[in-house]
């Protein structure tokens, strides 16, 4: 068992990091534990997009993001979180997945009596336990997308993530969502001469499309470059096939050789409850008070987009950078 530090953030993404710096700044002992590379869930976007958000709404530890557009890309944006972690020397461990957060020690008294032990394990299957006198979880939503719960939704063709269009030149696409993402890909897709069909169980594309895309892809759907089929849903997936329930249309069986599922992602609330934390059945919200983000266990602190719950357009990187101050100056009044 390692020393008693002061705090241990899980996960490495935007939040995590900025965490860190405040609480490096603080002068506090923290280490900060990831289940995958820096950045998990950026390192996962898909490889050539570019950001909604201008740079310096990505800016973390109060350190510029160089980019050449207003919106950087992937590549500039892992350039730009790599270099504030060396610049901040922060302690992160990579490769290791906190599996249980467990409060030990007294609740009246965080920080004195109580301590967090937070049980890890390593690719290699190897077990550790940290002990931190206070936690921050961070662990984004990315890692778990929403599910249609239809047959077929397991075959290898289905895909919940956005990929580069180049391997689906020519090939019969069918995206579902009607959201950001199913937008993008939809249009990338359209873009590499994929056969595109756009299918939402909304009358119209989501509100919260941003104003730039908007136009692009209700042009491509008028024009009929890009096939929309709105008040429907995909029932099933075959090997070869779809079959599609529409209001307008009634029931298609429509040739496809891929699908993208691209209906959002939810946060892991497992580990949230396992380790005290209540959490809305509905909404996924974990019980929180909103000024300190310390949850109903004194001494552990949700931040960044998991605070939301399945809200995950209420929280981005550019609010969630602000979470660790927040969190900080809570902890160093207790102090
Ligand atoms: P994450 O970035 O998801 O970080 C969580 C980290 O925790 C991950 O690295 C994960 O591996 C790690 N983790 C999870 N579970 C564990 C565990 N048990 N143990 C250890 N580590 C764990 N936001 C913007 O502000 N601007 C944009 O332009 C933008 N574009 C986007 C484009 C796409 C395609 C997508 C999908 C999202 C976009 N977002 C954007 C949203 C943005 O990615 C999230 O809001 C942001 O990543 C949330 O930061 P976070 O640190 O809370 O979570």
């Amino acid at each position: 068992m390692a020393d008693i530090l002061d705090i241990i953030i899980v996960g490495a993404g935007p939040t995590g990091l900025a965490c860190g710096i405040e609480a490096a700044r603080a002068g506090m002992k923290v280490l900060i534990i990831e289940k995958g590379c820096l950045v998990n869930s950026l390192f996962t976007y898909p490889a050539n997009m570019t950001f909604f958000t201008s740079r310096e709404l990505l800016e973390i530890g109060d350190l510029p993001l160089p980019s050449v557009n207003v919106k950087p890309t992937r590549a500039e944006a892992l350039e730009y979180y790599r270099r504030v972690a060396e610049y901040y020397r922060l302690p992160i461990r990579y490769q290791e997945r906190v599996i249980q957060i467990h409060r030990t020690g007294s609740a009246a008294t965080p920080g004195s009596n109580g301590c967090f032990e937070i049980a890890t394990e390593t690719g290699d299957g190897k077990k550790h336990l940290h002990v931190g006198r206070y936690a921050i979880i961070a662990t984004g939503y990315y890692d778990l997308p929403n599910m249609l719960g239809i047959p077929g939704e397991d075959l290898p063709k289905v895909s919940h993530y956005a990929r580069e269009g180049h391997e689906f030149f020519e090939r019969k696409v069918a995206v579902i969502g009607g959201a950001n993402s199913a937008a993008v890909t939809a249009l990338d897709l359209h873009r590499h001469h994929a056969e595109v069909t756009l299918v939402y169980r909304g009358r119209e594309l989501s509100r919260h499309i941003k104003y730039w895309i908007r136009p692009d892809i209700e042009n491509r759907i008028k024009e009929k470059s890009i096939r929309a089929l709105f008040e429907s849903e995909v029932k099933e997936i075959g090997a070869d096939y779809i079959v599609v329930q529409s209001a307008t249309e009634g029931t298609l069986r429509l040739e496809n050789d891929f699908v993208f599922a691209l209906i959002g992602y939810h946060p892991d609330v497992d580990l949230l409850r396992a380790a005290g934390i209540e959490v809305n059945p509905q909404s996924l919200r974990p019980t929180l008070n909103p000024e300190s983000l310390e949850s109903n266990v004194p001494g552990l602190y949700v931040a960044g987009v998991v605070v939301s719950g399945i809200q995950t357009n209420e929280i981005f990187i550019e609010n969630g950078r602000f979470h660790g101050r927040q969190i900080i100056v809570d902890i160093k009044r207790k102090n």
